[in-house]
């Protein structure tokens, strides 16, 4: 054996980028990483909460303000990280945001808001971080898909094609880059309390019991499920693993 426990779980000596990192999902996956032995770099749009995470987080963690449907600056981005806090070794596209209304009211502005914010700008960071982890056989990235990934789920249209098209994303990396050294994941959470789970069923109770109703472990998932997810495909211990998208749901995506 070549690794042994809890050493093959550490991210000792990685630094990971997390894009939404500063608040809800993101930074659970802060929380982890950081536990686990990781320096983080937290990315958002709203200064005051990115501040917040990192001063809760400690010294591990650095936070840039940066808004990732800036297509053209993503590059940028990781050229000033890897100069202030080293090559980077671990990406978590996980930036997103919801917009629920019926598929026929959501206009096609709106719809490539949603994209751009989950597809095209996790690609521009991707594609600026990739190559330098291919060069040194040494990454792990990794997305943050959604039920939406898996089934359809009304009124959330955008949200939906673009959660799916994470999925090929995923898999189309995974084929170019794990010859590399370089693996790529997706983890698709089930429902989640957070700020976003929050908004998109305020003044919606039918749609909270039936997502209740149709989950086998009967409740939501806490953040920090998904953090130690993140841990696990980003260590040792997930070597082998590549191109997948794991399901941390209470059982939602295989319940009836
Ligand atoms: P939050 O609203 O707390 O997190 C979204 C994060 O994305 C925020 O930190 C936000 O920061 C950041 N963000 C949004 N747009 C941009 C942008 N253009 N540039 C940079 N950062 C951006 O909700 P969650 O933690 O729940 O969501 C995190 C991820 O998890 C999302 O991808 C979401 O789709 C996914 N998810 C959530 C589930 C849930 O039940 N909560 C279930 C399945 C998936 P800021 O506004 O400061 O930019």
């Amino acid at each position: 054996m070549s690794s042994s426990f809890p050493d093959v779980f550490s991210l000792h000596g990685e630094t990971a980028l997390i894009t939404g990192g500063g608040t809800g999902i993101g930074l659970a996956m802060a929380r982890a990483m950081v536990a686990a032995g990781a320096r983080v770099v937290l990315v958002g749009r709203r200064e005051a909460e990115l501040a917040a995470a990192v001063s809760e987080l400690g010294t591990g963690a650095s936070y840039v303000v940066h808004d990732v449907t800036k297509l053209d600056a993503a590059p940028a981005l990781i050229e000033r990280v890897t100069r202030e806090t080293g090559p980077i070794s671990i990406l978590v596209n996980n930036a997103g945001i919801h917009l629920k209304k019926p598929a026929v009211a959501t206009t096609p502005g709106e719809f490539q808001t949603v994209l751009n914010t989950h597809i095209v700008g996790a690609h521009a960071l991707t594609a600026a971080v990739a190559p330098g982890m291919m060069e040194r056989r040494h990454g792990s990235i990794l997305f943050t898909g959604s039920m939406a990934s898996l089934f359809g789920i009304p009124l959330v249209i955008a949200y939906t094609a673009a959660k799916a098209a994470m999925v090929g994303l995923v898999k189309g990396y995974a084929t170019e880059f794990s010859p590399h050294g370089v693996r790529v994941n997706c983890i698709a959470p089930g429902w989640i309390e957070t700020e976003m789970s929050r908004k998109a069923m305020d003044g919606d109770p039918a749609r909270k019991s039936q997502i209740l109703e149709r989950t086998p472990m009967a409740k939501f998932g806490a953040p920090e499920d998904i953090g130690w997810a993140a841990v696990y495909l980003s260590s040792p211990a997930a070597k082998f693993v590549t191109g997948t998208v794991l399901p941390v749901d209470g059982g939602v995506s295989i319940g009836f």
